[in-house]
């Protein structure tokens, strides 16, 4: 009988335990990717998001064909289609790579207990992090709310396996079975538009730039080029300086242990990797975060800050996600993110620290705009992240310390080079006044004018935390 292997964020045959311990029986292998009707999760496909896994599955269903294994493409409720399967096909065991939200979380305990009720042995692993949440644990045994002690326990206890290459062929399933056009899924933005631009800077002319084989370029350039001088320049939007990993490690395209094992490669004389070491712990941090406290994707972790007076404004809030705030490095970090379904990560708490305090909107409207657009939208990173930009996460940026827009473009973007690429009624706007035009006689006049005076919108905001904390 075969075994079948449930396709979720683990889009690559390397170092995918579910895969290959599937080829290892000696069984043929069935593969499947199934859409849940998105108006049945709490967190549905943002259209970014839709809009990589349509390409990463075309990526992933061409790779599995080089092991002789087609991708069975399904639509519905998964318990019902991996029971159908498993009638279909005869199939008595059943494996997949586990994942840590709350909604998956309770899907996969439910299906684990109905498929083991039928006869049907499941088999789960741990192929997108380097520690389970539930190893990492403070001496008294409760879950990490800080970072540092959190990462140093993380890689006290971290396993030290190497990744698991591909698979070999495993004998072929004779049955054909029924698969959906992946054309049929609607994955593809509407309008298209959107499409173009996301293609320019994520997909090469040949089609490639999504999956496991980009995936695994773009790490081996990132040691090559960027990560030398990765300490500073990870600040630095103006420059490449950063990896670009996060969608394809949201995807499960490569794993944080292929990562690793990349970075023990380097002579441990010349390793200057611990920086990009800690922001992978940061993934495991807000992914530890997540599965303890699965209510930080809506609420507060820091219960104080719920009678904070955040303000109802649609016409703010429009501006901001246009990228027409009128603040340089705002709007430039705005209009990357709709181009590109990415922004850079100093411009992300930049603009996430605009809305929040500048404007005062509530920090679950920018999460559920970047969830949206970010085509590495992920339900960890990005709950904490904005928790952690709102003061109301447990290890936070605290609230009083409000990022001053102007200084950090001043700061990370010294020449204005981003600021122009991404606004260009700015282009022909001199480096002295790129993030300041307003101080200028005569300012472009097709950019707007700042939605609010900087100075006003600090002092309103740290009025409104001091009488929160009274
Ligand atoms: P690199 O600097 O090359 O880092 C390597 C990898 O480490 C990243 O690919 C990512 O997986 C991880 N990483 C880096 N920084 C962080 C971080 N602060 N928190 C968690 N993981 C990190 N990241 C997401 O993957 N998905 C999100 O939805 C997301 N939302 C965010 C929202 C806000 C408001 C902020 C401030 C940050 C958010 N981040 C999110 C974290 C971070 O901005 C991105 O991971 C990073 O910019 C991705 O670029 P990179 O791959 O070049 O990063």
């Amino acid at each position: 009988a075969p075994v079948i292997v449930w396709f979720r964020k683990d889009l690559r045959l390397a170092d995918n335990p579910a895969l290959f311990k599937a080829c290892q029986t000696g069984q043929p292998v069935v593969a499947t990717y199934i859409l849940e009707d998105q108006t049945q999760i709490d967190f549905p496909l943002g259209g970014a998001s839709k809009w990589w896994l349509y390409h990463s599955l075309m990526s992933l269903s061409a790779a599995l064909d080089g092991l002789g294994i087609p991708l069975i493409l399904r639509r519905g409720n998964p318990r019902q289609i991996l029971d159908a399967l498993c009638q279909e096909t005869g199939a008595d065991t059943v494996h997949w790579n586990r994942m840590y939200d709350p909604y998956a979380q309770t899907r996969d305990t439910e299906i684990k207990a109905f498929l083991t009720n039928n006869g049907i042995t499941v088999h789960s692993f741990n192929a997108s992090l380097l520690v389970e949440p539930w190893h990492v644990a403070t001496k008294t045994g409760t879950p990490y709310k800080i970072f540092t002690p959190f990462w140093r326990q993380a890689r006290n206890v971290m396993s030290s396996t190497p990744p698991l290459p591909r698979p070999e062929c495993p004998p072929a399933f004779q049955q054909s079975l029924q698969s959906d056009h992946l054309t049929d899924w609607s994955l593809r933005p509407h309008p298209s538009y959107w499409a173009a631009p996301l293609a320019a800077q994520w997909l090469l002319p040949s089609g490639a730039g999504i999956g496991e084989d980009a995936a695994q370029n773009r790490l081996d350039d990132f040691i090559t080029c960027a990560l030398p001088d990765y300490d500073t320049g990870r600040d630095r939007p103006d420059q490449k300086k950063t990896s670009q990993l996060s969608p394809h490690l949201h995807w499960g395209e490569i794993s944080p242990r292929q990562i690793w094992s990349a970075l023990e490669l380097i002579d441990p004389l010349h390793d200057y990797s611990g920086q990009f070491r800690a922001e992978l712990g940061w993934r495991e941090f807000s992914t530890h975060l997540l599965y303890h406290f699965p209510q930080i994707t809506t609420e507060n972790l820091r219960r104080e800050f719920d009678p904070f007076p955040w303000r109802d404004e649609p016409a703010a809030l429009a501006a901001w996600q246009k990228g027409r705030t009128g603040i340089p490095i705002v709007d430039a970090g705005m209009r990357q993110l709709w181009d590109t379904g990415w922004m850079h990560n100093r411009v992300r708490m930049i603009t996430a620290s605009f809305l929040v305090k500048h404007l005062m909107i509530p920090w679950q409207q920018g999460a559920a705009w970047f969830w949206d657009t970010l085509v590495d939208a992920d339900l960890a990173s990005n709950s904490a992240s904005w928790q952690w930009v709102a003061g109301s996460g447990c290890d936070a940026s605290p609230y009083f310390r409000i990022f001053n827009p102007v200084l950090q473009g001043e700061k990370f973007d010294p020449l204005g080079d981003y600021v122009r690429r991404w606004v260009p009624e700015l282009k022909n706007v001199p480096a002295k006044y790129i993030h300041k035009p307003w101080n200028m006689t005569q300012p472009p006049a097709s950019y707007p004018a700042p939605i609010i005076e900087l100075g006003v919108g600090r002092t309103r905001a740290l009025e409104a935390y001091k009488n929160i904390q009274n």
